[in-house]
């Protein structure tokens, strides 16, 4: 309800805490992986994130496997997004399919379903069933948390936790840098070039920029331990229709929620609920978001006493936690210097400024940047889509991808002394290989192009 009443805040002098190159708002995976992009391409580097670990909802929100990033044919989302998972990998916190086990010849068979299905590594946009197994990563989200700290500090980003972004500062439209809020009250970020990475458009939003208001379902994830998950699997696999049935009542309980209502992770016994769908909360509002807690609690503590009593295998299941984060998966969207659409999305369609990709979709370099605000880019699930499109390209390695492409732009626009619009997207996209991502200048022989659409 908005409020009828009002006091007025006196002007405040608010101290300068650093002055860089780059400030991006936001560790969420696009925010780290702008300000890595940034500073290893030589750019004085701050990054601000208002909780105290990076990850964004891919650690604070629990959202735990990184797909969208295969195709029928290839991985079409490497770079950092690749780098994360092999590092996280590397200590035993993710999981993936090898290469035999995604062999288009044999993929779609029971068999490899059986062994991979419940890690959520299968190509859910495919009628097929069972669904082939692709190239997806399952994590820990500390494992994230971890990873991103360590290549934040390699890379020599100024890391700034527990700073809230309150508002830009813009100079003759031109943003020059952010204010936070922080425990020793507002302090001020200088800046040549901002990255918007906050998931919501806060900084655009905030500097002026035009945006849509978009909105999705929402979930309050959470993990539940203690899980037998072979006698879960034996269950689902070896009595199918008991399975249909008890499956069909429990995800009755949650009111909605993907085709499978929990998964494993990296740690044993320990499942993953990427459920339930919630709608009619918006993701900008306190009142929802709270009334979302509650409301998500409930239908999740009605499925656990459901499942221990009836699902073979969650005999002694707890709730381990629920997610810090909401999980809010779209609020506003910038109305950039192009708009992606659905059919842009669905039908493949290729750009001449492709910068980044995700699974078979491009990302024009134009749906990265605002309009009517200078050095301020944008990367992640808030880029310039309509909420239609964005709902199938948001998940987390193409928001790498956008990140490590605007922290490249931004990195150009310093060194050249020029404007971010002004910069040659040719060499976006040639740093972005360099740095073994596929910016999606090669258009696959399926691609349509913008030019003939
Ligand atoms: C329930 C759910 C399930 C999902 N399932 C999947 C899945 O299975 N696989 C997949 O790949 N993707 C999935 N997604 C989508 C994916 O998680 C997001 O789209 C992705 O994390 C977006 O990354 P981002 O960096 O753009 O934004 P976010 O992850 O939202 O990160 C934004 C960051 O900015 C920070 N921030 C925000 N506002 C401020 C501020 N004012 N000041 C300072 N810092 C701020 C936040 O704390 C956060 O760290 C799911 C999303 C949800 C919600």
């Amino acid at each position: 309800m908005a409020s009828t009443e009002f006091v007025i805040r006196p002007e405040a002098r608010v101290p300068v805490v650093a002055t860089t190159g780059v400030v991006v708002v936001g560790g969420g995976p696009a925010g780290v992986a702008a300000a890595v992009s940034a500073a290893r391409n030589g750019a004085p580097t701050v990054l601000v994130e208002r909780y105290p670990y990076l990850g964004g909802l891919a650690s604070g929100g629990m959202v735990l496997v990184l797909d969208d990033m295969h195709n029928d044919t290839e991985i079409s989302v490497r770079g950092l997004a690749m780098e994360i998972i092999e590092r996280m990998h590397a200590k035993g916190l993710c999981v993936y399919p090898p290469e035999a086990d995604r062999d288009p010849s044999i993929r779609a068979t029971e068999a490899l379903w059986r062994k991979w299905s419940r890690w959520g590594v299968f190509d859910f946009h495919t009628r097929t069933l069972p669904h082939p197994v692709i190239f997806a990563a399952a994590f820990d989200p500390d494992g994230f948390k971890q990873a991103s700290l360590d290549m934040v500090r390699e890379a020599g980003v100024g890391l700034r936790l527990h700073s809230w972004f309150e508002s830009a500062i813009v100079e003759d439209g031109r943003v020059a840098g952010v204010i936070v809020r922080t425990k020793e009250g507002p302090q001020a970020v200088r800046a040549e070039v901002v990255i918007d990475a906050t998931g919501d458009l806060d900084v655009a939003a905030n500097a002026g920029a035009p945006f849509a208001d978009g909105a999705f379902i929402v979930t309050t994830v959470s993990r539940i331990g203690g899980v037998d998950t072979d006698a879960a699997e034996r269950f689902q696999f070896e009595e199918p229709e008991r399975f249909a049935q008890i499956d069909r009542q429990a995800k009755r309980l949650i009111g909605g929620c993907w085709q499978y209502w929990w998964l494993k992770t990296p740690l044993p016994g320990v499942v993953w609920c990427n459920c339930p769908h919630m709608t009619g909360f918006d993701g900008m509002k306190v009142a929802d978001l709270t009334a979302a807690e509650f409301e998500g609690r409930r239908r999740m503590q009605a499925l656990l006493e459901y499942a221990r009593e009836n699902v073979p295998g969650f005999e002694r299941a707890y709730f381990v936690d629920f997610a810090p984060q909401t999980g809010v998966r779209q609020t506003r969207l910038l109305e950039g210097e192009y708009v992606v659409t659905k059919r842009d999305v669905t039908s493949r369609v290729h750009f001449h400024d492709s910068v980044c990709r995700g699974r078979d979709y491009y990302t024009p370099y134009r749906a990265l940047l605002p309009v009517g605000v200078d050095q301020l880019l944008v990367a992640g699930r808030h880029y310039s889509a309509t909420p239609q499109a964005q709902k199938i390209s948001r998940e987390i390695p193409p928001c790498m991808a956008m990140g490590e492409a605007t922290g490249i732009a931004a990195a150009l626009a310093l060194g050249g002394d020029i404007r971010v619009q002004e910069v040659e997207v040719r060499r976006i996209q040639e740093r972005m290989r360099a740095q073994g991502a596929d910016p999606g200048d090669r258009p696959a022989a399926n691609a349509l192009s913008t030019e003939a659409a």
